[in-house]
């Protein structure tokens, strides 16, 4: 599926500022000194290990983490004086697909988050709610649990909930990830389609390959802000070493960028021996590994995990090229 063109980084209105930013969980520092502006019309993708604040800047521009210092401005307003009203998808792992709702029900509850004193819907929000569900194409299950649903169609629900609290500014945790390579691109061209209908994004991934180098803009975050710019710049061996803490060869092939990724096998879990004795097993040899996603809809449902590691790090093999230490190899194609 072709997806529209990328937008260029914009100029001019900033709709989120961050500035001098650090915060945390229980005084404990994850995020410190990010300084960063989300401009109007932005697609934005944070990139970073497991570990390294993605979800936490995500939430703390929702206004829910503590911060320790600087601040989060989001269309003018502070977040530490107004709740912030932007939409938020968080990660479809973390939901518990058992709750008993319906998905018109899920698309509603973008309307509570301004009612914490009259939780009940108007016609206004029953209507806005039906023009999300068209929108994004799925009106016909309004009725239907939302278990029921294939992971495309949970995801388009979760941003028509995200939608209807806001059409403005959109924060997506992850959403390609645990998905098979079909609803991938699915997710991809709803997202790119919102963006060029003047909806600013930002959206966490750990694809680099499949998702990253197609975005207009990338944040490498580690603990804090390591590089930003679009992916010509920042998908470099030296600024993913930097980010990953791994040699991580980055080709460039006729315009293209591929980048030989293992982000999973590093981060917080680098020193862990299931990793060791994996990373031991690529070098013997060993090779159980399938196409790099291959779209065989095996939900990669949890991605801490360490056998959903192993899985994708085994999947990731047949992609990695000879190995080239430190050094980025310009392919010239003759
Ligand atoms: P990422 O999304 O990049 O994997 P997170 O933002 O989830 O990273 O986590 C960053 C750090 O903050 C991790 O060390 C994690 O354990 C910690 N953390 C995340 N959420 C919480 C929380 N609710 N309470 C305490 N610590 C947390
Ligand atoms: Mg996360």
């Amino acid at each position: 599926m072709l997806h529209p063109m990328p937008l260029q980084r914009h100029e001019g209105h900033a709709v989120v500022q961050i500035r001098g930013l650090t915060c945390g969980y229980d005084k404990r520092e994850v995020l410190s000194d990010v300084t960063l502006d989300i401009m109007e019309g932005d697609f934005v993708g944070l990139l970073g290990p497991s570990g390294s604040g993605k979800t936490t800047l995500l939430r703390t521009i929702l206004g829910a983490v503590d911060i320790f210092q600087g601040q989060v401005v989001v269309e003018g307003v502070p977040t530490s004086q107004q709740r912030t009203k932007v939409g938020y998808v968080p990660q479809l792992e973390t939901i518990d697909w058992n709750f008993p709702v319906t998905v018109q029900e899920v698309v509603m509850m973008g309307r509570t988050m301004d009612k914490r004193f009259f939780p009940w819907y108007s016609r206004e929000d029953r209507m806005l709610a039906a023009e999300m569900m068209e929108r994004l194409g799925i009106s016909e299950l309004a009725n239907r649990h939302i278990r029921e649903l294939s992971g495309g169609q949970q995801q388009r629900v979760f941003l028509a909930r995200a939608l209807v609290g806001s059409r403005r500014i959109l924060l997506l945790d992850e959403p390609t990830s645990g998905v098979d390579i079909k609803t991938r691109d699915d997710v991809m061209h709803v997202l790119h389609e919102l963006n060029h209908q003047g909806i600013t994004i930002i959206m966490t991934t750990h694809e680099i390959n499949a998702v990253a180098v197609h975005l207009p803009w990338i944040v490498c975050l580690n603990g804090r802000v390591l590089a930003e710019g679009p992916p010509t710049e920042v998908i470099t061996s030296e600024i993913l070493k930097l980010t990953y803490g791994a040699d991580m060869p980055v080709i460039r092939y006729q315009g293209m960028t591929l980048v030989a990724e293992s982000p999973h096998a590093y981060g917080r879990h680098a020193e862990e021996p299931e990793i060791q004795k994996l990373e031991a097993a690529h070098t013997n040899g060993s090779d159980q590994g399938t196409d790099h996603g291959s779209g065989n809809g095996h939900g990669h449902g949890h991605p801490h995990d360490h056998d959903h590691d192993q899985l994708e790090e085994l999947e990731h093999k047949p992609v990695q090229p000879n190995p080239v230490q430190d050094q980025e190899q310009e392919v010239e194609h003759v």
